[in-house]
């Protein structure tokens, strides 16, 4: 799950990492309004989106005088806002971030991620922040520099004053960064991140090391045990079918193609992919219904596929372990008979109640083409995606 910029920051506050002040704004008086609290002469205003490279898209702008933050956030408000990271279509910036303006001497990149080939946190630094970290990474990787946190030990303050050397900070600051880095640390683990981004890291002319910008992923699984960031979801930042599933507790990711794909395991839902790639189609989506689903949950999952216009087909792949293959059965006939079943559609089922399940899908009067095994359930779906066409 992904927050806005100032919901990171107000996370992030909790644990001491060095920030600026700021508030979220929803309309330009009430952006007006946050510089009267911040006081000060200089304030940035900034499009709240789930997307980077806002800068770069006239979404971050500097102001001396309230006028210009007056201007700035009439601008910036309400306008369809495209980076390189949200597509040629853009996103509706619906709120502002109002924060004090600072003078910046360096600006670094710091990043945070769970390497899982070493089972550790990775901290990604880099002397040549503020810009494109993936040009850099790509042209000159040696400006990046790893350091890896033995989650046994915990964050050590020689990592701080590693990851300090790396950056070149002066000696008057490498205290400050080094509990920056300690602090993003604890966040890190305690909020269970899967990521964190903080780029630019500033350096100030006054020495200070400040998080200027802040992205931070979370892993779903653990969003159970974190009900206040669970609550900062924002529907308008994701797809209408992504927060259908969420509600469901399902997994959907949506892709380019036009077969939509049921199944139950990540396992499962890549080897579906694989196949459907194989015989010369593309996914449009897959969901996956996890391994308890119950009828209801079938239903919905259905139901989220059908709305997606990309899909000319629908595969079903099950493996019915703890899942019942009549309990799928169930849901997709519930399904396509509350939502027009307008595509062909064609189910493999395999395993726990598999006869009963059959049985039941070829008794619902519904067309649906049975699959004996994944192989033939790829072909047929992608020869009735193409028909469709
Ligand atoms: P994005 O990464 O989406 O473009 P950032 O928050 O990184 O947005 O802002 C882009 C640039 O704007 C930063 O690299 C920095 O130069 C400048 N900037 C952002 N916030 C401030 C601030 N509070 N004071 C001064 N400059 C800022
Ligand atoms: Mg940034």
């Amino acid at each position: 799950m992904n927050v806005h910029e100032y919901q990171a920051k107000e996370l992030l506050r909790r644990y001491n990492v060095p920030l600026l002040n700021g508030k979220v704004a929803e309309s330009v008086d009430q952006a007006v309004s946050v510089t009267q609290e911040l006081g000060g002469s200089v304030w940035v205003v900034k499009a709240q989106i789930h997307a980077g490279g806002r800068g770069k898209g006239g979404g971050v702008k500097v102001a001396k005088t309230r006028d210009d933050v007056k201007k700035y956030a009439s601008q910036i408000l309400g306008m369809q806002l495209v980076t390189p990271q949200t597509g040629p279509e853009g996103k509706k910036v619906r709120k502002l971030f109002v924060e004090q303006g600072c003078e910046i001497a360096r600006e670094l990149y710091c990043a945070m991620l769970i390497d899982r080939a070493t089972s550790k946190v990775m901290f990604m630094v880099s002397q040549a922040g503020g810009m494109d970290i993936e040009e850099v990474a790509h042209k000159t990787p040696e400006k990046i520099f790893k350091l890896y946190i033995d989650p046994v030990t915990g964050f050590m303050p020689y990592h701080g004053r590693r990851l300090a050397f790396a950056l070149d900070i002066p000696k008057d600051s490498l205290n400050k960064a080094g509990a920056f880095f300690a602090s993003l640390y604890k966040a890190f683990v305690d909020l269970d991140c899967s990521l964190c981004e903080i780029n630019p890291l500033v350096l100030t002319k006054s020495g200070d090391v400040i998080a200027l910008d802040a992205k931070l992923n979370f892993d779903d699984s653990a969003l159970f045990r974190h009900k206040d960031i669970a609550e900062m979801r924002d529907p308008n930042e994701e797809s209408a079918q992504e927060t259908e599933a969420a509600k469901y507790d399902l997994a959907f990711i949506s892709l380019d193609g036009t077969i939509g794909c049921m199944v139950n395991g990540a396992g499962l839902a890549m080897a579906t992919l694989d196949i459907i790639k194989l015989h010369g189609a593309e996914p449009a989506n897959f969901l996956d219904v996890g391994g308890g689903a119950n009828k209801e949950k079938v239903t919905a999952a259905f139901k989220i596929i059908l709305k997606d216009p990309k899909v000319k087909a629908i595969l079903v792949n099950i493996f019915g372990g703890i899942m019942k293959c009549d309990v799928i059965a169930e849901g997709i006939i519930a399904a396509a008979k509350e939502v027009n079943l307008s595509v062909p559609l064609v189910a493999r089922l395999e395993g726990t109640n598999v006869e009963q399940g059959k049985k039941l899908l070829a008794e619902s009067g519904l067309k649906i083409t049975p699959a004996s095994d994944l192989t033939d359930a790829a072909q047929k779906v992608v020869a009735a995606a193409k028909g469709a066409k």
